[in-house]
């Protein structure tokens, strides 16, 4: 069916994923209608990092403007020791970074990311924005779809792509698979930097990693340098299938535990962190089809990921820039262009997926002979050395690149 006002693009879900979709199929000339299950469209009060490979697609997609007006640009990407407090390695991330990749690599508020997306999609006549919409199931027709909400609304398209997130419910349309629970939890959140200042915090120009057996701490500034993010994540003892969905496990109580014995910088940024709410880290496990006639996935509705390399974000903008591509290439054939979407992003994605764990076993290890190997391996690389980050912020492809 031949896309109009009437039969848009329905993209399911509005995050940073969802927007970003919406926005790219817009510009290539669709009109596209975003269902969202929240009242109204938000993120977590935390900070999120951003590559190049994410800040190339947020480039092509116009917003990369209004989002350096609030966005940090760091200098370093530096993993320290949690427990001797010294410098393991580190990675420039300031000029040499950004003429390699030809964008730079940022961290902000979510908040200001998902607004600078919101506003170009209200700003573009071709994106409708409906909120209240909790979709529970949609159906391919051959050339169009129809998209049905809990509260038994439908939404008629000519095509579906589900960027619902971690929990997706379009997702069911192709797999029962369950996110994995990986028994760490997260603590985050955003202190006004006045606060945190006099404190025994690190060069506001880099992003920390402190990384230790089972857990590790993030810290970078956001919001124009007013605001400082923290992430503590730690593995929990108290872990049982059991009391999976309740709070009973990664306890603050635990965390205090967890977290005893290591340096100044650190336990100064447990006394900071929020206690009030936690997140329970899951993945899933990498699946080989995301799309059958007029309907895809995206993002970690497609592919759920550790954030431990911190793209799971970065990959639902890849995702973006790609499905918008191919859209414009395949005019109203969309089964065409979300198989083509699909060849090219399922095995990037799916290795990201399975690198994330990787990087994690590997800056978690508890073994003292691994954590040798590590510490000495990362000691004797420089702070230009770019191998490793190549495959993750290198990626900048457009479609004439693919085929
Ligand atoms: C602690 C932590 C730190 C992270 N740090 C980084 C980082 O530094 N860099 C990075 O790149 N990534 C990071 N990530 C990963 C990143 O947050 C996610 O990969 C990203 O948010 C995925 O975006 P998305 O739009 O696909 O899904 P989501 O952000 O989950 O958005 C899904 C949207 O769909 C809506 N929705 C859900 N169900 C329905 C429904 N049934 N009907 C309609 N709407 C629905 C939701 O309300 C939401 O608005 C981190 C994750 C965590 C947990």
């Amino acid at each position: 069916m031949t896309n109009s006002k009437e039969n848009p693009i329905i993209v399911v879900g509005g995050g940073i994923g969802g927007l970003a979709t919406a926005l790219g199929l817009a510009q290539a000339d669709k009109y596209v209608k975003v269902l969202e299950q929240a009242p109204e469209f938000g993120e977590v009060g935390a900070g999120i990092q951003l590559a190049a490979n994410a800040t190339n697609v947020l480039q092509k997609l116009g917003v990369m403007d209004q989002i350096s007006k609030d966005a940090v640009f760091p200098k370093r990407l530096v993993l320290m020791d949690a427990f001797t407090g010294e410098e393991l390695s580190a990675l420039d991330i300031d000029e040499v970074y950004r003429e390699r990749y030809g964008a730079p690599y940022v961290v902000l508020h979510r908040t200001d990311l998902q607004q600078a997306l919101l506003d170009a999609c209200v700003e573009h006549p071709n994106v409708e924005l409906v909120t209240g919409q909790d979709v529970t199931t949609a159906e391919d027709h051959g050339n169009a779809v129809e998209v049905v909400t809990a509260s038994g609304d439908t939404h008629s398209g000519s095509a579906m792509v589900g960027a619902d997130g971690l929990w997706s419910k379009t997702r069911k349309l192709f797999v029962e698979d369950q996110p994995v629970c990986s028994e760490y939890v997260a603590y985050r959140g955003a202190l006004p930097w006045d606060e945190v200042a006099d404190a025994n915090v690190g060069d506001p120009n880099d992003v920390y990693m402190f990384i230790g057996p089972n857990m590790h701490v993030v810290q970078y500034p956001v919001r124009r340098g007013e605001l400082y993010n923290q992430v503590v994540v730690f593995k929990s003892n108290q872990y049982r299938k059991e009391i999976e969905h309740t709070d009973q496990w990664g306890t603050p109580e635990e965390m205090d535990e967890v977290f005893k014995g290591t340096c100044d910088r650190v336990k100064t940024a447990i006394s900071y962190i929020s206690r009030q709410k936690r997140w329970p880290m899951y993945d899933r496990d990498p699946i080989q089809n995301w799309t059958e006639g007029n309907i895809t996935l995206t993002g970690d509705a497609a592919h759920p990921m550790l954030q431990y390399l911190a793209q799971g974000a970065c990959q639902a903008l890849e995702d973006a820039g790609f499905l918008a591509d191919v859209v414009k290439k395949h005019g109203d054939n969309y089964n065409q262009a979300f198989l083509e979407f699909q060849e090219e992003r399922q095995p990037r994605t799916a290795y990201v997926q399975t690198s994330a764990r990787n990087w994690g076993e590997i800056i978690h290890a508890t073994d003292p002979i691994t954590q040798l190997l590590r510490d000495k391996i990362l000691e004797n690389r420089t702070d230009k050395d770019y191998k490793f980050v190549d495959q993750y912020h290198g990626y900048n492809k457009t479609l004439e690149e693919v085929k």
